[in-house]
């Protein structure tokens, strides 16, 4: 079997003005970055925004294991897949962080023959919007540096700065860090750390923005710290939200690429779903919608994180509106559920897949608890047995979910045909979509919703920090926002360890961090870090470049 990189690399791709085409955009609305990628004007959703929006189609998971369940493989086999059976289809992905691709994960632009290319470009720098994420919050942060610099005029507690820096990058030893050491030249020391850009603020809020204006609002709205006499201080008191709004000028645009099978598809975001609010952008999704019939988009990690959030929070604010869930599982995934290790996977085993299934069950139950149709997407490895299929089939089916073996990586959209027939019909099925929570119910009450709703847990533990952050957002009047959860993807639970659909678990809010500008509230729970590390043999040791400028190793 060839490797990822290496089938991207045989493709012939189309001009991206020919991928254009497909959608009717006019060539002056495309701004070309070479012969492959574009970005879309921003005036062109003036001609767009008088049409109806095509079908929604979210692709979420089961909890995955480390090497990810196929989620993006899956979404862009379905968009192939619909595209082939003729139906004008678009694929909203996030664009990749560089550090799990230099780390654990790889790259994520899909895998075998279900890939977006040009997959080097996506996979690296691509259009250069996370370079204007990353310095967009670093100017922030240079500039709360420079203000108690030079005087100090707005009396900032330096004790109680909350906006860090960011690096799109996996560096452990960035976490907590002293600036400002030197002496009087060069700045007054204080604590602060780094987090990964795709967990920024600025990150979420180009990711939730509708255009340039209310760009501008989310951005000055951001709290930065407190004063001394702990008033909230946000960014507009420091005079930089133009230069901060300028710096996306180009990024807020959506990025236009194609499949393998040329099947165009808008690449454009990318927060992390354990850590941040999981999906791509809006400006992306709602041009989708606009431009083609079906939009087959991605929330990540699983349905707990990812889905929950996108429903919750990017439909919320924008009235979007799934038509139709699929939830992508392996039987590999599920046989650790059931208690298998990594090593005992390749064979068969029912009853740790029936014990394992819980955990499907679990996202499949929740969805419907949304009110939205389900597909289930199995994603095809050589190892899963005939029987072990049957059984996975007779669970859905018995849940009321249509269920489809998908080999989208073998074989591309001819893979997901089958998929993509159920997921037209699944979209047609009247749906009762509602929230988890209603956005004005109490900060605990919201948490409790999901916890116990989504997650399956008992209830909430709150450590005495949070009850009392608590107590301050609801007498700032900040407490009316939606919830952004960051826990582990891999347990239901904030316990990684616990797996398949644990019960009789509490899950334990750590801390609570306030972005104003994006408009929620994130708890994080458990031991998730904001800034990963590196595994102990990272992706980076496998990959190289010859002096033709081929790559390899980039999964
Ligand atoms: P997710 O989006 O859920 O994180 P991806 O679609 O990125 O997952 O897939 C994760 C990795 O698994 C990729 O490297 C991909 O090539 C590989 N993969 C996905 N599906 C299969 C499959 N059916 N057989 C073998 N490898 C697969
Ligand atoms: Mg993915």
């Amino acid at each position: 079997m060839k490797t990822d990189v290496e089938i991207a690399q045989e493709a012939v791709m189309q001009p991206i003005t020919e991928i254009a085409k497909h959608l009717e955009i006019p060539e002056d609305d495309l701004e070309l970055y070479g012969k492959y990628k574009a970005k879309i004007s921003l005036d062109y959703w003036n001609t767009l925004k008088n049409r109806p929006n095509g079908k929604l189609i979210l692709v979420t998971a089961i909890n995955p294991t480390p090497a990810g369940e196929g989620k993006t493989t899956t979404s862009i086999g379905l968009g192939d897949a619909l595209h082939k059976l003729g139906k004008k289809t678009t694929i909203a992905l996030r664009e990749p962080s560089l550090g799990p691709c230099f780390g654990l994960k790889g790259g994520a632009a899909g895998g075998g023959y279900s890939q977006v290319v040009p997959m080097e470009d996506i996979n690296l720098h691509f259009t250069g919007d996370f370079h204007a994420i990353t310095t967009a919050h670093n100017l922030l942060a240079a500039v709360i540096d420079n203000h108690i610099q030079q005087g100090n005029a707005l009396d900032l507690d330096v004790r109680r700065i909350t906006w860090k820096r960011v690096l799109d990058l996996n560096d452990r030893a960035l976490r907590n860090i002293i600036c400002g050491l030197g002496g009087k030249a060069h700045g007054v020391p204080r604590e602060t750390g780094f987090d990964i850009t795709v967990a920024s603020e600025m990150m979420a809020i180009l990711c939730l923005t509708s255009d340039l204006e209310d760009m501008k609002k989310r951005l000055g709205n951001i709290i930065i710290g407190y004063t001394r006499s702990g008033r909230i201080v946000r960014a507009k008191e420091l005079n930089v939200t133009g230069a901060l709004t300028l710096l996306f000028k180009d990024a807020i645009k959506p990025n236009l690429v194609q499949t393998l099978e040329g099947t165009p598809a808008l690449i454009h975001g990318g927060p992390f779903a354990n850590i941040a609010h999981g999906c791509n952008s809006v400006m992306a999704t709602k041009y989708a919608l606009k431009m083609a019939d079906y939009t087959v988009t991605e929330a990540g990690f699983g349905a707990d994180l990812g889905a929950e959030k996108f429903l919750d929070i990017k439909c919320r604010f924008t009235g979007f509106k799934p038509n139709a869930v699929v939830i992508v599982a392996t039987i590999r995934a599920l046989k650790m559920h059931g208690g298998l290790a990594k090593t005992e996977l390749g064979t068969e085993n029912i009853e740790a897949l029936k014990k394992g299934m819980t955990n499907l069950a679990k996202h499949i139950e929740n969805i419907h608890k949304f009110g939205l149709p389900i597909v289930v997407a199995i994603n095809a490895f050589p190892t899963d047995t005939e029987n072990e299929l049957q059984e996975l089939k007779t669970l859905c089916e018995s849940m009321g979910a249509s269920v489809s073996i998908s080999e989208a990586w073998a074989k591309g959209g001819e893979g997901a045909i089958d998929l993509a027939k159920k997921v037209i019909e699944a979209a047609e099925k009247p749906s009762d979509f509602h929230y988890m929570y209603d956005e004005n119910d109490t900060i605990k009450n919201k948490i409790n919703a999901i916890a116990t709703k989504i997650y399956g847990a008992d209830g909430v533990n709150y450590i005495p920090a949070v009850e009392k952050t608590i107590a301050e957002l609801e007498a700032a009047g900040l407490d009316k926002m939606p919830i952004c959860m960051a826990k582990t993807q891999y347990s239901l639970s904030d316990d990684q360890t616990k797996l398949g659909a644990p019960t009789g678990f509490r899950i334990t809010v750590r801390e609570l961090r306030i972005s104003a500008g994006a408009g929620f509230i994130v708890a994080l729970t458990g031991n998730v870090l904001t800034m990963p590390g590196l595994p102990k043999k990272p992706a980076a040791e496998n990959m190289d470049i010859d002096i033709n400028g081929k790559i390899t190793g980039l999964f």
